[in-house]
């Protein structure tokens, strides 16, 4: 049988691990790194580069240079954070023909889920040369905050890529699998995971091989690209204020100043003071003006403060979910680039009342965790379970912009519950009914995963049919619904229309593209 591999697709970094001798390692790529940067690039002749080779052109090249594209996956374009990351993003974002958030170069688009398979193809085929066979099937790690659309997209992401996905999994859950397996831990463990794009907080107890996840909590908008944004802002309003130039319209100057703002704050990771270097920035009326300029730690940790403090309320959160208070915990987990944060690191320990454990790597402890689930899916580890939750309410949208929730968030999953519609007129034929998934009280700031329709409903009074909608979570958190008419007993399969994805035409295309 082939390997089954694991994949932590980033927002920043991606890593790819198998199991080798009953023990999870990550795949070093071609170009000897351990991860590889989530980066996708097109010279003006067509060419494509993917990874080091993308990330290594972007200041010369910012517009045909996509990054982040984990936070576009299933989405529409008309989100609120499309429109955001629209605003810093040097790539152009446009509306799919049916409203999907892509991405435009040149005269080409891509959907997030082909630039996607472009990143999975190259962990892909690095994992194949090291093992000198091809690869075919993969376990893939998610945000433990992604909704079903964007599961379903980054699965879809995965096929194009020529990986058939045997699970999806929640990342948090498999750092602490990667991070519990290493220390044969017992007790209850807390997974902080902070990373390019999203923050995720999961509460586990691990008993004798068992992973159960208590509760998990997060904010899928908070990561390092927004402590960049906020430092490349700071940076930029001292260039006016030293010169009077604005440079936001100039994009090859506004890419070079996020890189700077970027590396500022991973060398004051290590170092107490640094100073950004930005030679001839803008053509001034004098001639070529610099970006020169000193920021110390302390200034550092002043700036980002306000995100700092985000993480708190999902932490908590999530501690009263799991029904434990901090000193109930005996670990907490550090995954993510983030965290090498010391301001991170000493937050994280006030939240938890608790010293971080130091026993992972944060960059790679996900894909070593999708690789230990590769291997209990094939039979190389033995006596591990998990059992995982859904993140998420997932409910029906009703009158008043309100939710029914049907399944609360924190259910272990597969789960399933059922609900009775009934109609409100006479001979009422159809029944229409949106699910929407997410943590908000009002349907419209949750995601519409897309909109049923009950047809052929028999002719009768109002209130009268019973018609039971049946929702399921399956272990990857996927959602499917099943309706069954109970005067009559008709069951139908329901497709959930309208949700954010790529047609079979637009995978197909997609494909003779990669
Ligand atoms: P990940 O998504 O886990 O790869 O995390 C990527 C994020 O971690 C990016 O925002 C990086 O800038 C950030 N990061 C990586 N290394 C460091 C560091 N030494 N100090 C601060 N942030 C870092």
């Amino acid at each position: 049988m082939s390997k089954i591999v694991g994949i932590d697709l980033g927002t920043t970094n991606s890593c790819i691990s198998i199991i080798e001798n009953g023990d999870p390692v990550v795949v070093v790529n071609n170009e000897g790194q351990r991860t590889t940067p989530s980066m996708v690039a097109f010279s003006t002749k067509g060419e494509r580069h993917v990874g080091v080779h993308a990330k290594r052109q972007a200041a010369v090249n910012p517009e045909r240079t996509i990054y982040g594209i984990k936070r576009l996956i299933g989405h529409r374009e008309s989100d609120s954070e499309v429109q955001e990351l629209e605003r810093v993003v040097p790539y152009h974002i446009i509306p799919s023909p049916s409203g999907d958030a892509w991405v435009q170069i040149d005269s080409a688009s891509y959907s997030p889920q082909e630039i996607s398979a472009m990143i999975i193809s190259k962990l892909k085929e690095s994992a194949e040369s090291y093992c000198s066979e091809s690869v075919t099937q993969c376990v893939i790690a998610v945000p433990a905050y992604f909704n079903d659309a964007q599961r379903q997209a980054t699965r879809d992401a995965c096929q194009l890529a020529g990986l058939e996905v045997l699970r999806i999994m929640n990342e948090p859950t498999l750092a602490a699998l990667a991070f519990g397996l290493m220390k044969r831990t017992n007790g209850y463990v807390a997974v902080f995971d902070l990373g390019g794009g999203t923050f995720d907080i999961s509460i586990l107890q691990c008993n004798n091989g068992t992973f159960r996840v208590l509760a998990t909590a997060g904010n899928n908008h908070l990561g390092g690209n927004d402590f960049d944004n906020v430092i490349q802002k700071y940076l930029l309003d001292h260039f006016v204020d030293e010169t009077g130039i604005d440079i936001t319209s100039d994009k090859m100057a506004m890419q070079r100043v996020h890189e700077a703002a970027e590396a500022l704050k991973c060398e004051l990771s290590t170092l107490t003071e640094t100073t950004v270097n930005l030679p001839f920035l803008a053509i001034g009326p004098a001639g070529p003006v610099h970006l020169c300029m000193d920021v110390t730690r302390d200034e550092l940790e002043q700036l980002i403060r306000p995100l700092i403090d985000k993480l708190d309320a999902p932490c908590i959160d999530a501690m009263k979910e799991a029904g434990l208070s901090a000193s109930d915990l005996d670990d907490v987990i550090l995954v993510g680039g983030m965290t090498r944060m010391p301001c991170v690191r000493t937050h994280v320990e006030e939240i938890f009342k608790a010293k971080v454990s130091h026993g992972v790597n944060p960059d790679e402890a996900v894909a070593l965790g999708a690789a230990v689930q590769s291997g209990i899916l094939g039979g190389d580890i033995q006596e591990v379970v998990l059992l995982d939750v859904t993140p998420l309410n997932l409910g029906i949208e009703t009158s008043g912009d309100r939710v029914s929730t049907i399944i609360e968030r924190n259910s272990s999953i597969p789960t399933k519950a059922s609900k009775i519609f009934t109609t409100t007129e006479d001979n009422q034929s159809f029944v229409r009914i949106t699910v929407v998934q997410g943590d908000k009280q009002r349907a419209s700031e949750c995601a519409r995963l897309g909109t049923i329709l009950l047809t052929d409903i028999p002719k009768m009074a109002a209130g009268v049919p019973r018609i039971e909608v049946e929702f399921c979570i399956d272990a990857d958190g996927v959602v499917s619904v099943q309706c069954i008419e109970r005067k009559t007993g008709l069951t139908k399969k329901l497709v959930i229309q309208g949700s954010v994805g790529l047609s079979g035409q637009q995978l197909r295309d997609a494909q003779s593209r990669l």
